[in-house]
């Protein structure tokens, strides 16, 4: 029981403190697997169904290890969907509202281009965004990744689905080296071990199968 709780984990007190408020006083299956490993910064493969809670699972890791004084992007999620992107970027604000002056922006594709240049100009800790408006942006220079600590690829799967591998692959070359990835599915297809093989570092796989 007690190896289940938040306050058991290397968390900001304050982060801790707020998921109380939320109502999170145990974590599911997969966020008690893999994010002792996620908050000792290794590079983290998470296989879990639908509803396993996936998103606190990399979101707190993120949100750990933001440096709000800097006000740089240090965190990317790539997301297969619009919807999925602004839900994601939600339960991010929701994990972080504890802490003050963060800065969450989704860039996805489907809204018009003009506004986010002018979001970006002010800044973001955090980009939640689908790949193809995040590589629109990094060609055109409005997006700098130098100071990315974290990348997550949520819903990989999908994303392959989709065919977003090659905007994947583009996007991965403007980040730095020496980042921590986190890949997180519902399926764990030979595709998406290539892929990680490709991106990521001695990934540990952690797969759980049920939700609850
Ligand atoms: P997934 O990405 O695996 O499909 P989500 O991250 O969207 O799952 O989480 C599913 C739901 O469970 C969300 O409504 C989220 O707020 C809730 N949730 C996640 N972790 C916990 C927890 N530890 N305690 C209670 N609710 C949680
Ligand atoms: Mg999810």
């Amino acid at each position: 029981m007690s190896n289940l709780t938040f306050a058991s984990l290397a968390l900001p007190s304050a982060l801790v403190e707020n998921l109380t408020g939320l109502g999170y006083t145990e974590m599911t299956p997969i966020q008690a697997a893999s994010l002792p490993k996620v908050l000792e910064g290794i590079d983290v493969i998470g296989q879990g169904k639908t509803g396993s809670g996936k998103t606190a699972a990399f979101g707190l890791g993120i949100l750990a290890k933001l440096e709000v004084k800097r006000f740089r992007v240090q965190s990317l999620v790539l997301c297969p969907t619009r919807e999925l992107a602004d839900q994601v970027a939600k339960e991010i604000r929701k994990l972080g509202r504890s802490i003050h002056n963060i800065k969450v922006l989704t860039l996805c594709g489907g809204v018009p281009f003009g506004p986010q240049l002018g979001s970006l100009e002010h800044g973001a800790h955090i980009i939640v965004g689908t790949p193809g408006r995040v590589e629109e942006h990094l060609a055109k220079g409005s997006l700098k990744l130098d100071d990315l600590t974290t990348l997550v690829l949520d819903e990989a799967d999908r994303m392959l689905e989709m065919g977003f591998q090659p905007t994947l692959d583009a996007i991965m070359a403007y980040t730095p080296v020496e980042r921590q990835t986190l890949l997180f599915s519902a399926t764990y297809p030979k595709q998406i071990q290539a892929m990680a093989e490709r991106l990521m570092k001695n990934p540990e796989l952690i797969q759980v199968e049920s939700s609850h």
